[in-house]
């Protein structure tokens, strides 16, 4: 015959498949022998079978009673006893934790009868009356789909009649009619009386919650989660014991370590005289835990001490329900407790050094997302907050700040010291002063991967992007949930919930500081990938540095044109009618561009600073076509000319038109610029005594060809300005991987580059067929609903694209097996693509310096779950 029964004492956490999460953990209290009310657990194998053939499997009933026999014979009284009655309570129990699945059905086994004999056995006619009237309740609602109201409204009737204002002013003859009224509503909505056999109860029990794994609510939670419809609920059936007996008794939930803060030490609420679910439900309010120290001292001191067991034996921390029965503490789960990021960081810290768990199972606990949360300021959770507006969480982190509408407004308010968030329809490459001198950006449209969301990513400003709300910039205000706001007043936004809220809602600060620096520290012993940062300002390369980079993986030198006395200069090059006045304007650009990168060298010191050159279409340099239009018919001479050469630039496809290296070939001054302005700004780093490791990137490379042209001419061009300088730097060249071509051709490409950096955002768009700048907004939802999407792929790698991936690795390897690969697109800062560049050989990842972090610690969990 198969077990499908088990009790508490033949169980242990080792059987959690086939017992569940809470059978698995009551055993083994058991086992330790903690205090735990007798009781058994039936095995997910026997709702499996269930709920495949509609029936209690053979033998499991048997089974079932021969377990209530062990339960009677622990605590002394018998099932069905009307005089001196044993209760139980049943509960689902899945292998993994499923809030909301089912709902514990208590007090069962009361009937008619036993209500009586269980007031006499108690002194307590009251709460015997309240104990059926709750099982009536529970049982018509969760085993037989009784609406709740029914049973609310009924209660609030027998309250009014009786002119009771809470439920303790009820009393036991009015908890009796409330019974006798609930066993009316059961009949009228069932069809049948209530049963009065407690056999017939726990069948019925049993059966609920078997076919509760398919209630819709589990099964859209197992969607979500990812868990396997297979994996089937446990039943656990355990003696019922009060805490609604008098002041004597109680009930109460304790974390062994706050799980807000991660602080040591016992955490929680107590209630006297309650049973769970009155705090469940909110119907009283508990005390702190403080309360029961003070109630009953050698309870607490018995609780300190379980609490204390129970961590050290599940080597984390526990999350515990207790219950006491005139001055016996019995507890009735415990559990991995869940808590914030930042308590999550300092819990694994802590136990590292207590020695209770190892620094690799320290990195391995902490999730990714939670250094991200404890890096940026947070709402504070006891916080007051009113949301006005719902957008997307595009960067994370929370701010507050005067409303600004106007990117230049921003900077000068910014600069006389206010705090303001930049509110724009969506944002441009201009605005990026204005975004830079913001706490924070909201947009009103846009999606994850809007140059809003991507800049502020990058800059690690927090920003709520396609908020919907409405903005007027003419008359300068918003509009959302009703309430307009104008320039001045103040805002916070969430860019981790996508919460906009009214006025000024208090912060947590943020940042990589105490144990999140010491996670890290051993985090970056573990792993072997390396980790560098995205930069293209002196500021955010501090900040990458700050933050643990190696090394910068891209520079970005566009951002370097955009400044307010930059962009003239960079139009007049554009405009140039030829050669020599684009040389002209170009040698205007060069001292800025040295100054840039010798402000990169000094701050990197010796480590690797990759630095791409020019890759954007000319025409993004350009104010915007339709602008140019409206005011050239208005009559704007200056608009005209621009107008005419922004026609001639303009391009259907900008994306897959002149850009990248095609610009550097069409137009070889703008690289020779930027390579003369590399070489002088590595020369003055090396004679200020500062170590240079200078890397060129040629973009959106193709061909080999494309590359073996661009790299002789430079290098002549670094070999001319080492000669005119009279010193000589290191210097590579390398490619960017980015078009589907270069990567199945790696081959060929590797043969003129020293490196390789995967830029998997153009990879992505190009191997997809996907625009970067449009699919998220198009099509991805739509895509993610019917399923042929599971995210986004400018997010987590793509399988195809992981392909692409592999291939160039391989045919780039095999050409030189030494060459250094790393991928520098939005990829690299993302743990799940981060675990593939792991296994996938990657020399290294490179990320927005607010990813480093993270990409730390997933690059070390991605090494320690290989070994
Ligand atoms: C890329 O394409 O992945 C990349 C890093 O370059 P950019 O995002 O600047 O196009
Ligand atoms: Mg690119």
């Amino acid at each position: 015959m198969k077990k499908w029964v088990y009790t508490f004492e033949e169980g242990s956490a080792s059987m959690r498949d086939l017992l569940g999460g809470k059978g698995a953990n009551l055993a083994e209290m058991t086992r330790m022998g903690i205090r735990v009310p007798p009781g058994f657990t039936i095995t997910t194998e026997a709702c499996r079978e269930y709920l495949a053939s509609g029936r209690l499997p053979e033998g499991l009933w048997e089974q079932v009673r021969e377990g209530m026999r062990y339960i009677e014979g622990k605590m002394g009284r018998r099932f069905g006893d009307p005089r001196e009655p044993l209760l139980v309570s049943v509960r689902s129990g899945a292998p993994v934790s499923m809030p909301g699945m089912m709902d514990t059905i208590l007090n069962l086994g009361l009937n008619d009868e036993a209500v009586e004999g269980l007031a006499r056995m108690t002194g307590n006619p009251r709460f015997a009356w309240d104990s059926y009237r709750r099982f009536i309740q529970m049982f018509g609602s969760i085993v037989m789909g009784v609406p709740k109201e029914a049973f609310d409204e009924a209660f609030e009737a027998v309250k009014r009649e009786r002119g009771a204002e809470q439920d303790i002013d009820l009393d036991a003859e009015g908890m009796r009619e409330v019974a006798i009224r609930f066993k009316r509503i059961y009949e009228e909505h069932v069809g049948s009386p209530f049963p009065q056999d407690p056999w017939e109860q726990l069948r019925l029990a049993i059966e609920a919650v078997f076919r509760s794994w398919n209630n819709r609510r589990a099964i859209e939670y197992r969607r979500i989660h990812g868990i396997p419809d297979t994996l089937c609920t446990a039943v656990n059936v355990v003696a019922m014991v009060f805490g609604n007996l008098g002041m004597d008794s109680g009930t109460g939930v304790v974390f062994t370590r706050n799980p807000a803060t991660g602080e040591k030490g016992l955490f929680g609420e107590f209630l006297p005289n309650a049973q769970g679910e009155d705090v469940v439900a909110g119907i009283r309010t508990p005390y702190p835990i403080e309360k029961l120290k003070e109630v009953m001292p050698e309870v607490y001191e018995e609780l300190e001490d379980v609490a204390e067991r129970l961590e050290r034996h599940f080597r984390d921390m526990q999350d515990i329900e207790f219950t006491v029965e005139r001055g016996t503490l019995y507890i009735l789960q415990t559990r991995n407790g869940k808590r914030t990021a930042q308590a999550a960081v300092k819990i694994a810290v802590d136990m590292a050094k207590e020695g209770l768990i190892s620094r690799e199972e320290a990195v391995l606990r902490v999730r990714p997302e939670d250094v991200t949360a404890v890096m940026h300021p947070r709402v504070d959770p006891r916080a007051e907050k009113r949301v006005i507006a719902k957008g997307l969480a595009a960067s994370p982190g929370a701010a507050v700040g005067k409303i600004v509408f106007d990117p230049e407004r921003a900077v000068q308010l910014a600069r006389k010291g206010e705090k303001v968030i930049l509110v724009r329809p969506e944002t441009s490459p201009e605005d990026i002063g204005g975004m830079a001198a913001a706490q924070g950006i909201l947009t009103s449209r846009g999606g994850m991967t809007s140059h809003a969301a991507v800049v502020a990513r990058a800059m690690g400003k927090p920003a709520v992007v396609g908020s919907g709300v409405a903005i007027d910039l003419v008359e300068g205000r918003m509009e959302a949930s009703g309430v307009t706001l104008r320039e001045g007043d103040v805002i916070t936004i969430d860019g981790s919930t996508g919460e906009v809220m009214l006025g000024e809602v208090p912060l947590i600060p943020g940042g990589v500081t105490g144990e999140l620096r010491e996670l890290l520290e051993w985090a970056d012993s573990f792993r072997r990938l390396g980790v560098r940062a995205n930069a293209d300002t002196p500021e955010a390369a501090r900040k990458a540095v700050e933050f643990g980079a190696e090394g910068i993986g891209l520079a970005r030198t566009e951002h370097m044109f955009f400044g307010p006395k930059r962009l003239p200069i960079m139009q007049r090059m554009i405009m140039a009618q030829d050669e020599a006045e684009r040389r002209g304007a170009l040698e205007e650009l060069k001292p800025m561009q040295v100054s840039d990168f010798l402000e990169f060298f000094r701050i990197l010191d010796g480590k690797p600073v990759i630095i791409r050159l020019l890759d954007p279409p000319l025409h993004e340099f350009l104010p915007p076509y339709e602008k140019l239009l409206e005011d050239a018919l208005k009559g704007d001479r200056e608009a005209k000319r621009l107008l005419e050469v922004v026609e001639r630039l303009r391009e259907l496809n900008p994306m897959m038109g002149l850009r990248g290296c095609r610009l550097g070939i069409v137009y070889p001054e703008i690289y020779e610029m930027q390579v003369e302005a590399i070489v002088e700004a590595a020369v003055m780093a090396k004679r200020e005594g500062v170590k240079v490791v200078p890397e060129i990137m040629i973009p959106l490379v193709g061909f080999a060809e494309e590359l073996r042209i661009l790299r002789e001419r430079l290098m002549e061009v670094a070999e001319e300005t080492m000669r005119r300088l009279g010193e000589r730097v290191d210097i590579k060249f390398g490619t960017m991987i980015e078009v589907p071509r270069a990567a199945v051709m790696a081959h060929e490409i590797a043969k003129y580059a020293d490196f390789f950096s995967i830029g998997t955002n153009d990879l992505t768009q190009m191997t997809l067929g996907f625009s970067r700048d449009d699919a998220e907004a198009k099509f991805l939802k739509p895509y993610m609903e019917r399923g042929i999407l599971r995210e986004s792929p400018f997010k987590t790698l793509d399988e195809g694209v992981k392909e692409m991936v592999r291939i160039l690795v391989s045919r780039g390897r095999e050409a030189k097996p030494d060459l250094e690969i790393g991928v520098c697109g939005e990829h690299g800062g993302d743990p799940a693509s981060i675990h593939f560049f792991h296994e996938v050989g990657l020399d290294y990842v490179s990320a927005s310096p607010f990813r480093v972090p993270v990409a730390r610690l997933a690059a070390a969990q991605a090494a320690l779950r290989k070994r």
